[in-house]
């Protein structure tokens, strides 16, 4: 029966990708109507080699991230339904490809959301151990520093997301495959499962005898190991699939 999943005890793990923003006002970059599909040049403006190597790019940049529809994005029914799941006392853990914070700012316990893609609200020295915040570092960028360098070593700033062609951070990754590991229901909301190493997250799951239940409009590589596939909207599914949970 698809529908025995909902009763199991135990830790849920939950992995999100762009679909759950989009009710929010930010849209999925590879989606058909997604950003790089419009514009070419905002996918070279994620490359690591072509960022570090060009000021004129990293300019660019920081006019993006200061445009950023996350700025101005609040979270939505779904993101609050995952936020119920954990205040009804369920052990749930949220590995995100997002980098918009809408999680946390929905209420979920920080430290219980894994971000494997990093933040935007953050901001990283490429030489030294140097941080600062997105809001602090575009105040530089208002007061005329087109690329504002390191303050403490002259290096390039960049913002605290994994870009094209970096590697990903090693604890980071361990911490999600474990979450992953030790789960007994696997939600995947709005992924495409295209993209490691988020999308082999389900495959660890599955493998170590968790329900994968998958909410995303299109068919992904891992239907064929879901229990259950779910393509209703996400601003709809996960609130009735949560109360399902508790109820
Ligand atoms: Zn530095």
């Amino acid at each position: 029966m698809t529908s025995e999943w909902r009763r199991r005890d135990g830790r849920i793990g939950v992995l999100t990708g762009a679909g759950i923003s989009t009710d929010s006002g930010i849209p999925d970059f590879r989606g058909p109507r997604g950003v790089w599909t419009k514009d070419p040049i905002a996918e070279l403006l994620s490359t690591y080699d072509s960022y570090l190597a060009d000021p004129e790019l990293r300019q660019r940049s920081w006019l993006a991230r200061r445009d950023n529809p996350a700025w101005q994005a609040r979270p939505n029914a779904a993101h609050a339904a995952l936020v119920e799941l954990e205040r009804a006392g369920r052990a749930v853990t949220i590995i995100t490809q997002n980098i918009d914070r809408l999680h946390q700012r929905a209420g979920f316990a920080a430290d219980r959301v894994i971000e494997i893609h990093g933040n935007m609200f953050e901001v990283v020295c490429v030489e030294c151990d140097y941080q600062t915040t997105m809001a602090a570092t575009l105040d530089r960028v208002a007061a005329g520093e087109a690329d504002p360098p390191c303050p403490s070593c002259g290096g390039v700033l960049k913002a605290a997301t994994i870009m094209f062609g970096q590697q990903m951070d090693r604890r980071t990754t361990v911490a999600a495959a474990l979450a992953a590991q030790t789960s007994d229901i696997f939600l995947a909301i709005g992924s495409s499962l295209q993209v490691e190493p988020a999308a082999s997250m389900c495959a660890i799951a599955v493998d170590a005898g968790a329900d994968l239940v998958i909410v995303n409009a299109e068919p992904t590589p891992y239907d064929s190991m879901a229990t259950e596939i779910v393509r209703e909207p996400i601003g709809t599914a996960v609130p009735r699939l949560v109360a399902e949970i508790l109820g």
